[in-house]
């Protein structure tokens, strides 16, 4: 169907995890992390831009003494592509140090590993206290690069997907619930 501008749709979403799943199960990984941080102050690093809604549903739920926030923007996918290009680009980097600091990162989906690892070695040099990884997704059958993120939403199946903060072709983003993309 053309919808405006002449946008031709040649996919479908269908649904697939339900608002009231990811809220539960976003309450589920917050009170893992206020645990396991107890007593601890928390860097809390958003991936954008597939991460901003689940960042700022998970940030509001932490109850640290401290929990400082910053984002830091890498691209790997090219256009349309549903493919990582293997080659991750930090397109703006963290505006605080991270030396001594707990520093969470915070990923809307871990697919190849590409961007995951590259941002766990980069930080990793600033010499922080500890680094660790929360993801809303996980694609574990597409890994290619070995890495495990220390918290985990969702384990799916090699299907693309998207709302709650992730695109594609940059629309989407802006859907509250996650949906599989199927092509024509
Ligand atoms: P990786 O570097 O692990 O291959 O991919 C990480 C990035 O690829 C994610 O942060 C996300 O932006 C994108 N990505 C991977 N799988 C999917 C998917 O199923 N849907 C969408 N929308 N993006 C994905
Ligand atoms: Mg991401
Ligand atoms: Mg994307």
């Amino acid at each position: 169907m053309d919808g405006c501008g002449g946008f031709v749709n040649r996919h479908t979403l269908a649904d697939y995890i339900s608002e009231e799943s990811i809220s539960e199960k976003v309450a589920e990984l917050a009170e893992k992390i206020n645990n396991d941080f107890a007593g601890r102050d928390l860097l809390v690093v958003g991936v954008l831009k597939g991460s901003f809604i689940f960042m700022a549903d998970l940030v509001r739920k932490l109850d640290k003494p401290v929990v400082e926030t910053a984002f830091i923007t890498v691209s790997s996918y090219k256009g349309a592509s549903t493919k990582s290009s293997g080659s991750v680009q930090l397109v703006c980097d963290i505006d605080k140090p991270l030396k001594d600091k707990c520093v969470l990162l915070v990923e809307d989906i871990v697919d190849t590993g590409y961007t995951i690892n590259y941002l766990t070695k980069m930080l990793k040099v600033r010499d922080p206290d500890y680094v660790g990884v929360c993801t809303l997704l996980d694609k574990p059958s597409r890994r290619i690069m070995d890495f495990t993120p220390d918290y985990i939403g969702f384990s799916i199946p090699d299907k693309f997907v998207v709302g709650y903060g992730l695109d594609y072709d940059g629309r989407y983003r802006n859907l509250a619930d996650v949906r599989v993309v199927e092509f024509q």
